[in-house]
C-alpha cells in the first residue's frame, strides 16, 4: 500500500471551494495518497476567526509542509494584508513557478511552452508602503520601498537554473529594469549573470531582456523564450501575460516553493463575479495538483492527470464557458473523472 502523504487543504474564497471539489474528485479517482487536513484562510478566516490567516492553518502547514490552496480574497486599498503574501513570508516560499503550456491547440498562439520563475519574497511587491502628509492632506504623497538582496536573488536564480536544467530546458532569460532601477533590479541582473558565468554557462544558455521589451516580445513572438526568471512584481505581471497566451487564467497553475514548505495553487484569484454559479474552470488548480504530484515524486499520477485533462478538453470537448464551452464545473469534473478511470 502507498504511504499516506499528509497535506493541508485550503478551499479558499469565491470560486475556491468549487474548483477544489473538482480537483479532489480527480485526485480521488487517481487514488492519490494525500491525507488532507482541511483549513481556512482569507475572507473565510476573517469570517470564522477574525483572522485571514488563523494559527491553526499555519500550524497545519508547518506540520505537513505541503498544501493545495484555493484562491484567497484580499481587499484592494484598505483592509487586511494579503494572506498569500503572509504565507510566502511565513514559510519562506521564495520561488513562484508558473508554467504556461498550450493544451487546447488552434488558439491565437499555438505550441506555447513557457516557464516563469518569479522571486516571491522581495522587490517592490512586499508592501512596505507609507503616506507622507502635506498641508493637511494625510495622503498627499504615497511611497513604496523595494528590497532586493544578493542572497535572496541568488537563491531564486539558482533554483531557476537548476529547474531549467533538470527539466531539459534550453535557455534562461533574466527579465529586469536595470536601466532605470539600477540598484533594485540591477542587483538581480548582476547576480544572475555572475552565477551563470561561474556555475551554469556550460549547461544552459542565458539571455537578458528589459521588462517592457519582454512584454512586447512575448506578444509578438513568445516562442523565442523558454524559461523567464524575474523579480517579484515583474513576475506577477508576466505570469498573467503568459497565462493569456494559453487560454487565460483558468489554465494557469502555480507552485510556491520554499525551504520550509511548498504550496500549490491556481494563478487566478477568487473570481467573485462568477462565484457560486458553478461555471468556474478548475483546470488551473488541477494543473497545480499535477505539479504537487510531481513534487511528491508521484510522476505516473501527474502524467495520468495531465493526459486526462488533455483528453477531456480536446477529445471529449467538455469545456467551461471561459474556453468557449458550456460545461459546468461539476460536468467537467465528471468527464475528467471518467477519463481518469477509463482512459
Ligand atoms: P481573478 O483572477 O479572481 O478574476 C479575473 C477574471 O478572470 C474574472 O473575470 C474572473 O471571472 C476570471 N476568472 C478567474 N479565474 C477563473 C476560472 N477559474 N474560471 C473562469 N474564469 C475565471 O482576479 P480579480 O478579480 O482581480 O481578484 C479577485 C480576488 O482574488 C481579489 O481579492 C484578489 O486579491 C484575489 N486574488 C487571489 C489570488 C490567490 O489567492 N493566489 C491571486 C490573484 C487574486
Amino acid at each position: 500500500m502507498t504511504t499516506p502523504i499528509p497535506a493541508t487543504l485550503i478551499p479558499g474564497d469565491g470560486i475556491g471551494p468549487e474548483i477544489v471539489d473538482a480537483t479532489l474528485a480527480a485526485l480521488d479517482a487517481l487514488k492519490a495518497p494525500f491525507e488532507w487536513d482541511r483549513q481556512i484562510a482569507g475572507l473565510g478566516g476573517v469570517q470564522a476567526h477574525g483572522d485571514p490567516l488563523p494559527q491553526a492553518t499555519l500550524d497545519s502547514i508547518r506540520r505537513t509542509r505541503l498544501a493545495l490552496k484555493g484562491p484567497l480574497e484580499t481587499p484592494s486599498g484598505g483592509g487586511y494584508r494579503s494572506s498569500n503574501v503572509r504565507l510566502r513570508e511565513e514559510f519562506q516560499l521564495y520561488a513562484n513557478v508558473r508554467p504556461a503550456r498550450t493544451i487546447i491547440p488552434g488558439g491565437r498562439f499555438d505550441n506555447i511552452d513557457l516557464l516563469v520563475v518569479r522571486e516571491n519574497l522581495e522587490g517592490l511587491y512586499i508592501g512596505h508602503e507609507h503616506y507622507v502628509p502635506i498641508d493637511g492632506d494625510p495622503h498627499a504623497v504615497a511611497m513604496a520601498t523595494g528590497v532586493n538582496t544578493r542572497q535572496g536573488s541568488r537563491r531564486l536564480l539558482e533554483y531557476a537554473f537548476e529547474l531549467a536544467i533538470a527539466t531539459g530546458r534550453k535557455k534562461v532569460t533574466i527579465v529586469h529594469k536595470a536601466n532605470i532601477m539600477k540598484a533594485l533590479t540591477g542587483l538581480f541582473l548582476e547576480t544572475g549573470e555572475e552565477l551563470w558565468a561561474r556555475k551554469y554557462k556550460d549547461r544552459i544558455a542565458l539571455d537578458t531582456v528589459i521588462i517592457d521589451a519582454c512584454a512586447m516580445k512575448l506578444v509578438l513572438n513568445p516562442w523565442q523564450f523558454d524559461v523567464l526568471v524575474t523579480t517579484n512584481l515583474f513576475g506577477d505581471i508576466l505570469s498573467d501575460l503568459v497565462a493569456g497566451l494559453v487560454g487565460g487564467l483558468g489554465m494557469a497553475p502555480g507552485a510556491n516553493i520554499g525551504a520550509d514548505a511548498a504550496i500549490f495553487e491556481a494563478v487566478h484569484g477568487s473570481a467573485p463575479d462568477i462565484a457560486g454559479k458553478g461555471i468556474a474552470n478548475p483546470t488551473a488548480l488541477l494543473l497545480a495538483a499535477a505539479m504537487m504530484l510531481d513534487h511528491c515524486k508521484l510522476t505516473d499520477e501527474a502524467t495520468r492527470l495531465r493526459q486526462a485533462i488533455d483528453a477531456t478538453l480536446n477529445i471529449d470537448k467538455v469545456r467551461t464557458g471561459d474556453l468557449g464551452g458550456s460545461a459546468s464545473t461539476a460536468a467537467y469534473a465528471q468527464a475528467l473523472v471518467s477519463r481518469i478511470k477509463n482512459g
